[in-house]
Protein backbone atom coordinates (compact mmCIF):
# COMPACT_ATOMS: atom_id res chain seq x y z
CA UNK A 1 0.00 0.00 0.00
CA UNK A 2 1.11 3.46 -0.81
CA UNK A 3 0.87 6.53 1.46
CA UNK A 4 -0.07 9.18 -1.94
CA UNK A 5 -1.11 9.09 -5.81
CA UNK A 6 0.84 11.42 -7.51
CA UNK A 7 2.80 11.83 -10.84
CA UNK A 8 6.09 9.87 -10.48
CA UNK A 9 7.26 10.81 -14.37
CA UNK A 10 10.48 12.49 -14.83
CA UNK A 11 10.60 15.38 -17.06
CA UNK A 12 12.32 15.83 -20.36
CA UNK A 13 11.92 17.64 -23.50
CA UNK A 14 9.21 19.41 -21.95
CA UNK A 15 7.49 16.26 -21.35
CA UNK A 16 6.25 13.60 -18.50
CA UNK A 17 8.17 10.49 -19.17
CA UNK A 18 8.51 7.23 -17.27
CA UNK A 19 11.53 5.69 -16.71
CA UNK A 20 12.14 2.33 -18.04
CA UNK A 21 14.83 1.14 -15.49
CA UNK A 22 14.01 -0.33 -11.92
CA UNK A 23 11.44 0.73 -9.59
CA UNK A 24 12.34 2.16 -6.60
CA UNK A 25 9.87 3.01 -3.05
CA UNK A 26 10.15 6.19 -1.20
CA UNK A 27 9.84 5.62 2.13
CA UNK A 28 8.44 7.71 4.71
CA UNK A 29 11.22 8.09 7.16
CA UNK A 30 8.54 8.62 10.21
CA UNK A 31 6.78 5.25 9.51
CA UNK A 32 8.94 3.07 7.20
CA UNK A 33 5.55 2.40 5.31
CA UNK A 34 6.12 3.04 0.81
CA UNK A 35 5.08 6.92 0.14
CA UNK A 36 5.02 6.02 -3.31
CA UNK A 37 7.00 4.00 -6.35
CA UNK A 38 9.12 5.40 -9.02
CA UNK A 39 10.97 3.99 -11.86
CA UNK A 40 14.42 5.05 -12.36
CA UNK A 41 16.21 6.23 -15.99
CA UNK A 42 18.37 4.07 -18.16
CA UNK A 43 21.14 5.62 -19.44
CA UNK A 44 19.39 5.97 -23.09
CA UNK A 45 16.42 8.10 -21.13
CA UNK A 46 19.24 10.35 -19.54
CA UNK A 47 21.55 10.71 -22.91
CA UNK A 48 17.92 12.01 -24.47
CA UNK A 49 16.81 14.35 -21.58
CA UNK A 50 20.89 15.92 -22.38
CA UNK A 51 19.95 15.72 -26.20
CA UNK A 52 16.51 17.38 -25.25
CA UNK A 53 18.80 20.15 -23.26
CA UNK A 54 20.95 21.34 -25.91
CA UNK A 55 18.55 21.68 -28.14
CA UNK A 56 16.84 23.95 -26.14
CA UNK A 57 19.59 25.87 -24.90
CA UNK A 58 20.50 26.96 -28.86
CA UNK A 59 17.25 29.06 -28.28
CA UNK A 60 17.38 29.98 -24.26
CA UNK A 61 20.69 31.16 -24.32
CA UNK A 62 19.77 34.33 -26.22
CA UNK A 63 16.45 34.65 -24.30
CA UNK A 64 16.05 38.29 -23.04
CA UNK A 65 16.94 39.12 -19.40
CA UNK A 66 13.41 40.56 -18.84
CA UNK A 67 11.97 37.17 -20.39
CA UNK A 68 14.21 35.48 -17.66
CA UNK A 69 13.06 37.71 -14.98
CA UNK A 70 9.60 37.51 -15.89
CA UNK A 71 9.85 33.31 -15.97
CA UNK A 72 11.53 33.14 -12.61
CA UNK A 73 9.04 35.28 -11.09
CA UNK A 74 5.94 33.27 -12.23
CA UNK A 75 7.54 30.08 -10.93
CA UNK A 76 8.01 32.07 -7.53
CA UNK A 77 4.45 33.01 -7.70
CA UNK A 78 3.13 29.13 -8.51
CA UNK A 79 5.55 27.75 -5.35
CA UNK A 80 3.92 30.52 -3.31
CA UNK A 81 0.47 28.90 -4.54
CA UNK A 82 1.40 25.61 -3.92
CA UNK A 83 3.64 26.20 -0.75
CA UNK A 84 1.57 23.86 1.85
CA UNK A 85 1.56 20.65 -1.07
CA UNK A 86 5.33 21.99 -1.39
CA UNK A 87 5.46 21.15 2.30
CA UNK A 88 3.75 18.59 2.96
CA UNK A 89 5.79 16.31 0.16
CA UNK A 90 8.90 17.30 2.26
CA UNK A 91 7.68 16.64 5.23
CA UNK A 92 6.22 13.02 3.72
CA UNK A 93 9.33 12.29 2.36
CA UNK A 94 12.34 13.66 3.84
CA UNK A 95 10.71 13.55 7.84
CA UNK A 96 11.06 17.11 8.87
CA UNK A 97 8.35 18.87 11.17
CA UNK A 98 5.87 20.24 9.06
CA UNK A 99 6.97 24.03 10.39
CA UNK A 100 10.24 23.29 8.83
CA UNK A 101 9.14 21.89 5.50
CA UNK A 102 7.37 25.20 5.48
CA UNK A 103 10.58 27.25 6.17
CA UNK A 104 12.53 25.25 3.59
CA UNK A 105 9.69 26.08 0.68
CA UNK A 106 9.84 30.14 2.78
CA UNK A 107 13.66 30.15 2.31
CA UNK A 108 14.04 28.47 -1.39
CA UNK A 109 11.54 31.21 -2.28
CA UNK A 110 13.69 33.81 -0.53
CA UNK A 111 16.39 32.30 -2.65
CA UNK A 112 14.78 32.60 -5.85
CA UNK A 113 13.64 36.00 -5.59
CA UNK A 114 17.22 37.28 -4.33
CA UNK A 115 19.12 35.22 -7.46
CA UNK A 116 16.87 36.74 -10.10
CA UNK A 117 17.20 40.24 -8.39
CA UNK A 118 21.32 39.76 -9.59
CA UNK A 119 22.05 41.30 -12.25
CA UNK A 120 25.19 39.27 -14.65
CA UNK A 121 27.60 42.11 -15.20
CA UNK A 122 29.34 43.23 -18.47
CA UNK A 123 32.68 44.48 -17.31
CA UNK A 124 34.04 47.40 -19.60
CA UNK A 125 37.74 48.05 -19.51
CA UNK A 126 40.02 50.48 -21.72
CA UNK A 127 44.04 49.56 -21.15
CA UNK A 128 46.81 52.06 -21.38
CA UNK A 129 47.73 51.73 -24.90
CA UNK A 130 43.96 52.79 -25.51
CA UNK A 131 42.64 49.35 -26.16
CA UNK A 132 38.95 48.64 -25.12
CA UNK A 133 37.37 45.70 -24.24
CA UNK A 134 34.61 43.81 -23.36
CA UNK A 135 33.90 40.56 -20.70
CA UNK A 136 30.72 39.22 -20.97
CA UNK A 137 29.57 36.14 -18.70
CA UNK A 138 28.19 33.94 -21.03
CA UNK A 139 25.94 30.61 -20.34
CA UNK A 140 27.97 27.74 -20.16
CA UNK A 141 25.52 24.70 -21.57
CA UNK A 142 23.71 21.98 -20.64
CA UNK A 143 23.96 21.50 -16.35
CA UNK A 144 23.68 18.73 -14.54
CA UNK A 145 22.60 19.22 -11.06
CA UNK A 146 22.64 16.17 -8.36
CA UNK A 147 20.96 16.91 -5.35
CA UNK A 148 20.85 15.21 -1.72
CA UNK A 149 17.91 14.01 0.71
CA UNK A 150 18.54 16.21 3.81
CA UNK A 151 17.19 19.48 2.21
CA UNK A 152 15.93 18.32 -1.04
CA UNK A 153 13.80 21.25 -2.31
CA UNK A 154 15.89 23.91 -1.28
CA UNK A 155 18.53 22.63 -2.65
CA UNK A 156 17.02 22.09 -5.68
CA UNK A 157 16.15 25.61 -6.31
CA UNK A 158 20.18 26.01 -5.12
CA UNK A 159 21.23 24.57 -8.15
CA UNK A 160 18.15 24.91 -10.86
CA UNK A 161 17.62 28.71 -10.30
CA UNK A 162 21.39 30.39 -10.95
CA UNK A 163 21.33 27.93 -14.04
CA UNK A 164 18.32 29.51 -15.11
CA UNK A 165 18.87 33.04 -14.74
CA UNK A 166 22.33 32.83 -16.30
CA UNK A 167 20.68 31.37 -19.92
CA UNK A 168 21.62 27.71 -19.01
CA UNK A 169 19.61 24.70 -19.25
CA UNK A 170 19.61 21.92 -16.38
CA UNK A 171 18.78 18.40 -15.93
CA UNK A 172 18.38 17.51 -12.35
CA UNK A 173 18.38 14.30 -10.18
CA UNK A 174 17.23 14.38 -7.13
CA UNK A 175 18.11 11.93 -4.06
CA UNK A 176 16.30 8.63 -4.73
CA UNK A 177 14.85 9.04 -0.66
CA UNK A 178 13.21 12.21 -1.74
CA UNK A 179 12.48 12.70 -4.89
CA UNK A 180 8.49 13.78 -4.60
CA UNK A 181 9.22 17.99 -3.83
CA UNK A 182 11.95 17.95 -6.83
CA UNK A 183 9.10 16.39 -9.06
CA UNK A 184 6.58 18.72 -7.94
CA UNK A 185 9.23 21.73 -8.54
CA UNK A 186 10.64 20.41 -12.07
CA UNK A 187 6.68 20.16 -13.04
CA UNK A 188 5.68 24.28 -11.87
CA UNK A 189 8.89 24.94 -13.60
CA UNK A 190 7.88 23.32 -16.99
CA UNK A 191 4.83 25.93 -17.11
CA UNK A 192 7.28 28.96 -17.38
CA UNK A 193 10.00 27.97 -19.60
CA UNK A 194 10.52 26.33 -23.07
CA UNK A 195 10.53 22.46 -23.31
CA UNK A 196 14.19 20.87 -22.74
CA UNK A 197 14.84 24.02 -20.63
CA UNK A 198 14.59 22.23 -17.27
CA UNK A 199 14.24 18.57 -16.85
CA UNK A 200 14.53 16.23 -14.45
CA UNK A 201 15.58 12.36 -14.13
CA UNK A 202 15.32 9.72 -11.59
CA UNK A 203 17.36 7.01 -10.10
CA UNK A 204 20.07 6.17 -7.93
CA UNK A 205 23.81 6.68 -7.73
CA UNK A 206 24.09 5.57 -11.57
CA UNK A 207 21.69 7.60 -13.13
CA UNK A 208 24.18 10.52 -11.27
CA UNK A 209 27.09 8.83 -12.53
CA UNK A 210 25.56 8.68 -16.47
CA UNK A 211 24.23 12.00 -16.17
CA UNK A 212 27.44 13.43 -14.58
CA UNK A 213 29.72 11.55 -16.69
CA UNK A 214 27.65 12.47 -20.30
CA UNK A 215 30.08 14.50 -22.90
CA UNK A 216 27.55 17.31 -23.22
CA UNK A 217 27.46 18.13 -19.56
CA UNK A 218 29.28 21.89 -19.32
CA UNK A 219 29.31 21.88 -15.65
CA UNK A 220 28.24 19.35 -12.76
CA UNK A 221 27.08 21.03 -9.47
CA UNK A 222 26.62 18.49 -6.81
CA UNK A 223 25.48 18.85 -3.21
CA UNK A 224 25.99 15.68 -1.18
CA UNK A 225 28.87 13.42 0.43
CA UNK A 226 32.83 13.82 0.13
CA UNK A 227 32.95 10.22 -1.26
CA UNK A 228 30.66 10.87 -4.23
CA UNK A 229 31.71 14.11 -4.72
CA UNK A 230 35.51 13.17 -5.49
CA UNK A 231 34.00 10.69 -8.55
CA UNK A 232 32.14 13.29 -9.64
CA UNK A 233 35.36 15.51 -9.99
CA UNK A 234 37.95 12.54 -11.15
CA UNK A 235 35.48 11.79 -13.86
CA UNK A 236 34.95 15.69 -14.80
CA UNK A 237 38.67 16.10 -14.96
CA UNK A 238 39.21 14.03 -17.70
CA UNK A 239 36.39 15.77 -19.93
CA UNK A 240 37.44 19.04 -18.41
CA UNK A 241 33.89 20.16 -17.07
CA UNK A 242 33.28 23.02 -14.50
CA UNK A 243 32.20 21.30 -11.73
CA UNK A 244 30.84 22.86 -8.06
CA UNK A 245 31.21 20.58 -5.37
CA UNK A 246 28.99 21.38 -2.27
CA UNK A 247 30.33 18.70 0.29
CA UNK A 248 30.58 17.07 4.01
CA UNK A 249 31.58 19.45 7.10
CA UNK A 250 32.08 18.74 10.75
CA UNK A 251 31.35 22.66 11.63
CA UNK A 252 33.09 23.37 15.24
CA UNK A 253 31.54 25.99 17.28
CA UNK A 254 34.24 27.94 19.72
CA UNK A 255 31.81 29.10 23.07
CA UNK A 256 34.30 31.59 25.49
CA UNK A 257 33.30 32.31 29.00
CA UNK A 258 31.28 35.15 28.78
CA UNK A 259 28.17 33.94 27.11
CA UNK A 260 24.54 33.86 28.69
CA UNK A 261 24.64 30.12 28.98
CA UNK A 262 20.88 29.54 29.15
CA UNK A 263 19.98 31.77 25.61
CA UNK A 264 23.71 30.53 24.23
CA UNK A 265 22.51 27.09 24.82
CA UNK A 266 18.80 27.55 22.89
CA UNK A 267 20.69 28.92 20.15
CA UNK A 268 23.25 26.10 20.26
CA UNK A 269 21.17 23.45 20.42
CA UNK A 270 18.67 24.66 17.21
CA UNK A 271 21.96 24.92 14.87
CA UNK A 272 23.32 21.39 16.10
CA UNK A 273 19.79 19.60 15.76
CA UNK A 274 18.25 21.53 13.24
CA UNK A 275 16.86 18.50 10.85
CA UNK A 276 18.25 16.44 13.24
CA UNK A 277 21.37 17.33 12.52
CA UNK A 278 21.23 16.34 9.44
CA UNK A 279 22.54 19.75 7.69
CA UNK A 280 26.19 20.29 6.24
CA UNK A 281 26.53 23.26 8.47
CA UNK A 282 25.49 22.00 11.33
CA UNK A 283 27.66 22.80 14.43
CA UNK A 284 29.26 19.10 15.06
CA UNK A 285 31.71 19.65 17.28
CA UNK A 286 30.84 21.65 20.16
CA UNK A 287 34.26 23.08 22.19
CA UNK A 288 33.28 25.00 25.30
CA UNK A 289 35.52 27.25 28.02
CA UNK A 290 36.32 24.97 31.07
CA UNK A 291 34.42 27.14 33.47
CA UNK A 292 31.22 27.07 31.74
CA UNK A 293 31.74 23.79 30.57
CA UNK A 294 28.96 21.90 33.28
CA UNK A 295 26.53 23.97 33.14
CA UNK A 296 26.45 24.43 29.38
CA UNK A 297 25.91 20.66 29.48
CA UNK A 298 23.35 20.34 31.40
CA UNK A 299 21.64 23.37 29.55
CA UNK A 300 21.71 21.52 26.49
CA UNK A 301 20.54 18.18 27.84
CA UNK A 302 17.40 19.28 29.37
CA UNK A 303 16.85 21.39 25.91
CA UNK A 304 17.08 17.64 24.17
CA UNK A 305 14.95 15.88 26.60
CA UNK A 306 12.41 18.52 25.97
CA UNK A 307 11.93 17.54 22.67
CA UNK A 308 9.04 15.92 20.59
CA UNK A 309 10.08 13.47 18.55
CA UNK A 310 7.42 12.26 15.60
CA UNK A 311 5.68 12.29 12.91
CA UNK A 312 6.57 15.82 11.23
CA UNK A 313 2.88 15.78 10.54
CA UNK A 314 1.55 16.50 13.77
CA UNK A 315 1.81 19.65 14.94
CA UNK A 316 3.65 19.08 18.16
CA UNK A 317 6.66 17.36 16.67
CA UNK A 318 9.21 19.46 17.34
CA UNK A 319 12.15 16.65 16.11
CA UNK A 320 11.73 13.99 13.11
CA UNK A 321 13.37 10.74 12.47
CA UNK A 322 17.07 10.35 10.76
CA UNK A 323 16.03 10.57 7.11
CA UNK A 324 17.11 6.99 5.46
CA UNK A 325 18.12 3.41 7.20
CA UNK A 326 21.65 3.61 6.05
CA UNK A 327 22.16 7.00 7.93
CA UNK A 328 20.15 5.92 10.93
CA UNK A 329 22.37 2.50 11.44
CA UNK A 330 25.64 4.65 10.48
CA UNK A 331 24.67 7.04 13.34
CA UNK A 332 23.31 4.42 16.00
CA UNK A 333 26.87 2.41 15.71
CA UNK A 334 28.63 5.98 15.79
CA UNK A 335 27.18 6.70 19.26
CA UNK A 336 27.59 2.90 20.24
CA UNK A 337 31.29 2.82 19.23
CA UNK A 338 31.60 6.43 21.37
CA UNK A 339 30.32 5.12 24.26
CA UNK A 340 32.35 2.15 23.90
CA UNK A 341 35.57 4.04 24.30
CA UNK A 342 34.42 6.21 27.30
CA UNK A 343 32.23 8.85 25.87
CA UNK A 344 29.22 9.68 28.34
CA UNK A 345 25.95 10.88 27.78
CA UNK A 346 25.03 13.52 29.55
CA UNK A 347 20.91 13.34 28.69
CA UNK A 348 18.61 12.53 32.69
CA UNK A 349 15.62 11.79 30.95
CA UNK A 350 15.90 11.26 27.01
CA UNK A 351 13.06 12.27 24.83
CA UNK A 352 10.69 10.04 24.21
CA UNK A 353 11.30 7.84 20.52
CA UNK A 354 8.27 6.66 18.53
CA UNK A 355 8.28 2.41 18.17
CA UNK A 356 7.82 3.13 13.89
CA UNK A 357 10.39 5.05 11.82
CA UNK A 358 13.67 6.42 12.07
CA UNK A 359 14.09 8.08 15.39
CA UNK A 360 17.13 8.89 17.59
CA UNK A 361 16.90 10.61 21.11
CA UNK A 362 18.76 13.77 20.66
CA UNK A 363 22.35 12.89 23.02
CA UNK A 364 24.43 15.56 24.26
CA UNK A 365 28.04 13.41 24.84
CA UNK A 366 30.76 14.67 26.62
CA UNK A 367 34.04 12.50 27.63
CA UNK A 368 34.61 12.05 23.94
CA UNK A 369 37.68 11.28 22.60
CA UNK A 370 38.42 13.36 19.96
CA UNK A 371 39.30 10.46 17.68
CA UNK A 372 36.62 8.44 17.11
CA UNK A 373 34.52 8.50 14.40
CA UNK A 374 31.48 10.75 16.18
CA UNK A 375 34.25 13.70 16.46
CA UNK A 376 36.22 13.50 13.43
CA UNK A 377 34.21 12.27 10.71
CA UNK A 378 30.50 13.60 9.61
CA UNK A 379 27.62 12.37 12.47
CA UNK A 380 24.93 13.85 10.29
CA UNK A 381 22.66 13.00 12.74
CA UNK A 382 20.94 13.96 16.29
CA UNK A 383 23.87 13.96 18.48
CA UNK A 384 26.58 16.24 19.43
CA UNK A 385 30.16 15.66 21.28
CA UNK A 386 30.61 18.53 23.84
CA UNK A 387 34.46 19.44 24.82
CA UNK A 388 35.87 21.19 26.82
CA UNK A 389 39.22 23.92 26.35
CA UNK A 390 41.52 26.21 28.33
CA UNK A 391 43.40 27.75 25.62
CA UNK A 392 41.96 29.73 23.05
CA UNK A 393 45.23 29.20 20.78
CA UNK A 394 44.81 25.49 21.52
CA UNK A 395 41.42 25.50 20.52
CA UNK A 396 41.65 26.95 17.33
CA UNK A 397 44.26 24.93 16.15
CA UNK A 398 42.30 21.38 17.27
CA UNK A 399 39.17 23.15 15.38
CA UNK A 400 41.40 22.90 12.47
CA UNK A 401 42.52 20.05 12.51
CA UNK A 402 39.65 18.23 10.56
CA UNK A 403 39.79 17.35 6.91
CA UNK A 404 36.36 18.59 6.83
CA UNK A 405 36.69 22.78 6.77
CA UNK A 406 32.87 23.72 5.45
CA UNK A 407 31.65 26.02 8.69
CA UNK A 408 32.40 26.94 12.37
CA UNK A 409 31.12 29.47 15.00
CA UNK A 410 32.76 31.48 17.83
CA UNK A 411 30.03 32.69 20.67
CA UNK A 412 31.33 35.41 22.89
CA UNK A 413 29.84 39.34 23.78
CA UNK A 414 33.59 40.57 23.13
CA UNK A 415 33.38 41.40 19.13
CA UNK A 416 37.03 42.38 19.25
CA UNK A 417 38.47 38.79 20.21
CA UNK A 418 35.35 37.26 17.96
CA UNK A 419 37.13 38.67 14.93
CA UNK A 420 39.94 37.55 15.97
CA UNK A 421 38.87 33.91 16.02
CA UNK A 422 36.90 34.20 12.99
CA UNK A 423 39.92 35.02 11.04
CA UNK A 424 42.07 32.22 12.33
CA UNK A 425 39.13 29.85 11.67
CA UNK A 426 40.40 27.58 8.52
CA UNK A 427 36.86 27.37 6.80
CA UNK A 428 34.42 28.91 3.95
CA UNK A 429 32.20 30.39 6.77
CA UNK A 430 32.62 31.81 10.05
CA UNK A 431 29.66 32.73 12.06
CA UNK A 432 29.42 35.10 14.92
CA UNK A 433 27.00 34.27 17.85
CA UNK A 434 25.01 31.92 15.23
CA UNK A 435 25.61 29.04 13.26
CA UNK A 436 23.93 27.45 9.84
CA UNK A 437 22.70 30.91 8.85
CA UNK A 438 23.52 31.02 5.18
CA UNK A 439 22.65 33.86 3.43
CA UNK A 440 21.76 34.05 -0.46
CA UNK A 441 23.92 37.69 -0.49
CA UNK A 442 27.13 35.51 1.15
CA UNK A 443 29.23 33.20 -1.07
CA UNK A 444 29.28 29.73 0.76
CA UNK A 445 31.70 27.21 -0.10
CA UNK A 446 33.76 24.39 1.86
CA UNK A 447 37.50 24.35 2.02
CA UNK A 448 39.81 21.19 2.46
CA UNK A 449 37.34 18.05 1.92
CA UNK A 450 34.11 20.08 1.99
CA UNK A 451 33.69 20.88 -1.30
CA UNK A 452 35.25 23.21 -4.35
CA UNK A 453 33.91 26.62 -5.80
CA UNK A 454 30.71 28.50 -4.23
CA UNK A 455 27.08 29.18 -4.06
CA UNK A 456 25.15 32.20 -3.49
CA UNK A 457 26.29 35.59 -3.91
CA UNK A 458 27.41 37.17 -7.30
CA UNK A 459 30.69 35.22 -7.48
CA UNK A 460 27.92 31.80 -6.99
CA UNK A 461 25.74 33.04 -9.82
CA UNK A 462 28.59 33.93 -12.23
CA UNK A 463 30.07 30.08 -11.20
CA UNK A 464 27.43 29.67 -13.74
CA UNK A 465 28.73 31.23 -16.73
CA UNK A 466 32.33 31.42 -18.31
CA UNK A 467 33.72 34.81 -19.40
CA UNK A 468 34.61 35.55 -22.81
CA UNK A 469 36.78 38.96 -23.72
CA UNK A 470 35.65 40.96 -26.48
CA UNK A 471 38.92 43.09 -27.33
CA UNK A 472 38.78 46.01 -29.84
CA UNK A 473 40.33 49.12 -31.01
CA UNK A 474 39.06 51.98 -31.61
P1 LIG B 1 25.28 11.29 -1.38
O1 LIG B 1 26.62 11.77 -1.83
O2 LIG B 1 25.14 9.89 -0.97
O3 LIG B 1 24.19 11.50 -2.52
C1 LIG B 1 23.98 12.78 -3.10
C2 LIG B 1 23.43 12.59 -4.50
O4 LIG B 1 24.44 11.98 -5.32
C3 LIG B 1 22.20 11.68 -4.59
O5 LIG B 1 21.33 12.23 -5.54
C4 LIG B 1 22.80 10.38 -5.09
O6 LIG B 1 21.88 9.56 -5.78
C5 LIG B 1 23.88 10.88 -6.02
N1 LIG B 1 24.97 9.94 -6.31
C6 LIG B 1 25.39 8.87 -5.59
N2 LIG B 1 26.43 8.28 -6.20
C7 LIG B 1 26.70 8.99 -7.33
C8 LIG B 1 27.68 8.91 -8.36
N3 LIG B 1 28.62 7.95 -8.37
N4 LIG B 1 27.67 9.84 -9.34
C9 LIG B 1 26.76 10.83 -9.36
N5 LIG B 1 25.78 10.96 -8.40
C10 LIG B 1 25.77 10.06 -7.41
O7 LIG B 1 24.86 12.31 -0.23
P2 LIG B 1 23.54 12.26 0.66
O8 LIG B 1 23.72 11.12 1.61
O9 LIG B 1 22.35 12.34 -0.20
O10 LIG B 1 23.63 13.67 1.44
C11 LIG B 1 24.30 13.83 2.64
C12 LIG B 1 25.64 14.49 2.41
O11 LIG B 1 25.45 15.72 1.70
C13 LIG B 1 26.30 14.90 3.69
O12 LIG B 1 27.67 14.57 3.63
C14 LIG B 1 26.14 16.41 3.75
O13 LIG B 1 27.09 17.10 4.51
C15 LIG B 1 26.22 16.76 2.32
N6 LIG B 1 25.60 18.08 2.07
C16 LIG B 1 26.41 19.15 1.81
C17 LIG B 1 25.87 20.42 1.63
C18 LIG B 1 26.73 21.60 1.34
O14 LIG B 1 26.22 22.64 0.92
N7 LIG B 1 28.04 21.53 1.56
C19 LIG B 1 24.48 20.59 1.70
C20 LIG B 1 23.69 19.48 1.97
C21 LIG B 1 24.26 18.21 2.14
Amino acid sequence: MTEITMNTAMYYAGKAIEGQGPTFEVINPATESVIVKCKAAITAQVNDAVLAAKKAFEQWQYTSDEQIRLSLDRIAQDIKAERSVLAELITLEQGKPLFLAEMEVDMALYWLEVTNQFEVPVLQHTDPMGKQMSIFHRPLGVIASITPWNWPFMIAIWHVIPALKTKNCVINKPSEFTPLSTIKLIEIIQRHVPAGVCNLVLGAGEVGAALSQHPEIEKVVFTGSTAVGKKILSAATDQLKHVVLELGGNDAAIVLQDVDVAETAQKIFMSAFLNAGQTCACIKRLYVHESILDQMVAALAKIADAQVLGNGRNTNTTLGPVQNRNQYLKVKNMIEDAVAQGAKIANQNLARVPEAGYFIAPLILTDVDEHSEIFAKEQFGPVLPVVSFRNIDEVIAQSNQSSYALGGSVWTQDMTQAHQIAAKMQTGTVWINSHADVSPFAEFGGWKQSGLGYAFGLDGLLMFTKKQAIQYAV
